[in-house]
């Protein structure tokens, strides 16, 4: 008699999703488990500082499969259900109401949380996080055409939430502490682009500028930042980035680090025990280092992956990193990583807002991102891969065309 094998996955978002469709497309007939603690089945985010934030889709748009998926693929989906604990030594784990459940093998998508600002009146009714469909709700109630919005962090979510909220019809004030909008990631040439972009959309910017306290009688009516001004405004959301959920794993022993680590199969220090999505530090073959990546298509294609791992099809996680972003008529894609370089080159130019961006160390492209210009993924993916010094002026040549420089790139 063949005893049924349980995997569990903790965490039912998009990476917990994918993995449990792909267990069962690969022909898993064990027994699935998909733990969340979000009342929702299984939905996608980057709707939430999007078109759903503006009330331009609806909850049908966001979910990752239609909710009678999980029982048609005999998938035990548990909402409402918050895992406690992990025993690996026994091979089980335990639920917030005292349940207790054994596993053969376990996936950790737990993914992440915001990071909160921890200054006076920061916890005032009226400023908002946003992280869940809830989140996004409140938010979509809050931002009339009328309100005065402060939005604290030009990160990604904070630079899209300004959007939303301009385009609902509220007067935004976006506060950055560094010089620029996405600076860390993007640099100074293409973070002006995002200046250009929201003043033109009548965000009025705050660079250089930290937020001391926020002041309201029942909720928050005024932001001072560290120069000295006070903001008026009825909502603030605080978009300062955001940190991987690894309690659960740090509390059962396993390997920490700015994740939860796990080799290029994306399995833990733990055996058996597999973590991805935005809570998983992965060692990147191509890179040769871990990385954790807080993206929508990194949680997708590692859910995948980790399912494959699970079931033993020992399978690397091997993509570079992709994102997009849409803010106004402004739709980006960036392809690689990109923590340092050393030249920026455009094709195409930047004012117009329709251009390629390439982000390169020694005469090599680390990184590219392509602004209103579509189907260049691959072949930028693939100028990334060669690792060969590019030449500059061809890079930035419109009539050359990528498949070629892609093709034919070489050394120096
Ligand atoms: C507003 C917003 C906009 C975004 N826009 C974009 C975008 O435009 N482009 C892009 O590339 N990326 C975007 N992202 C990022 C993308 O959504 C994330 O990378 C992705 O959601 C990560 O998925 P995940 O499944 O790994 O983690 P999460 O989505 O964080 O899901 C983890 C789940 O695990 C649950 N959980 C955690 N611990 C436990 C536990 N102990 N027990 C039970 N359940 C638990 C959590 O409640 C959560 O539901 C956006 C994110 C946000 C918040």
């Amino acid at each position: 008699m063949s005893i049924r094998r349980t995997f569990v996955i903790v965490g039912a978002s998009l990476t917990g999703a994918k993995a449990a469709e792909v267990l069962r497309l690969e022909g898993f007939d064990g027994r699935i488990v998909l733990i969340g603690e979000e009342p929702e089945h299984p939905y996608q985010r980057p709707p939430l500082s999007k078109e759903y934030l503006r009330g331009e889709a609806g909850r049908e748009k966001v979910y990752v499969h239609d909710e009678r998926f999980y029982g048609e693929h005999d998938i035990e989906l548990r909402t409402s259900a918050r895992v406690v604990t992990l025993d690996p030594a026994g091979g089980q784990l335990f639920l917030e109401d005292g349940r207790r459940l054994r596993y053969d093998r376990l996936l950790l998508a737990t993914g992440a949380v915001p990071r909160r600002l921890s200054i006076p009146g920061s916890d005032l009714p009226g400023v908002h996080y946003l992280r869940t469909i809830e989140d996004s709700d409140r938010l979509n109630q809050a931002i009339m055409p009328a309100s005065r919005v402060v939005v604290v962090g030009a990160g990604w979510v904070g630079s899209e939430v300004a959007a939303s909220a301009r385009q609902i019809g509220a007067e935004v004030v976006l506060i950055e502490r560094g010089s620029l909008p996405l600076e860390r990631v993007l640099g100074p040439e293409v973070g002006a682009v995002y200046r250009d972009l929201h003043t033109s959309h009548g965000v009025e910017l705050l660079a250089a500028t930290g937020v001391e306290a926020m002041d309201g009688a029942r909720s928050v009516e005024e932001v001072r930042t560290s120069t000295g001004r006070s903001i008026a405004c009825d909502v603030v959301v605080i978009g300062v980035g955001v940190a991987p959920r690894v309690d659960l794993a740090e509390a059962a022993g396993i390997v920490v680090e700015d994740g939860i680590a796990v080799d290029e199969r994306l399995e833990t220090s733990t055996p058996g025990i597999f973590a991805a999505g935005d809570a998983a530090a992965a060692w990147h073959p191509f890179y040769g280092a871990r990385i954790r990546v807080e993206h929508w298509a990194n949680a997708l294609h590692q859910g995948e992956v980790a399912a494959r791992n699970m079931l033993g099809l020992a399978t690397p996680y091997e993509r570079l990193p992709y994102f997009f972003s849409d803010q106004y008529d402004l739709g980006i894609e960036y392809t690689g990583y990109a923590p340092s370089w050393d030249k920026v080159v455009f094709r195409g130019d930047p004012g117009t807002r329709q251009f390629i961006a390439f982000w390169l160390s020694d005469g090599r492209v680390v990184a590219g991102m392509n602004a209103n210009v579509w189907d260049v993924t691959d072949p930028i993916r693939e100028l990334i891969h060669r690792r060969t010094p590019v030449d500059a002026s061809s890079l930035a040549d419109p009539d050359e065309p990528l498949e070629d420089l892609a093709g034919t790139a070489t050394k120096r």
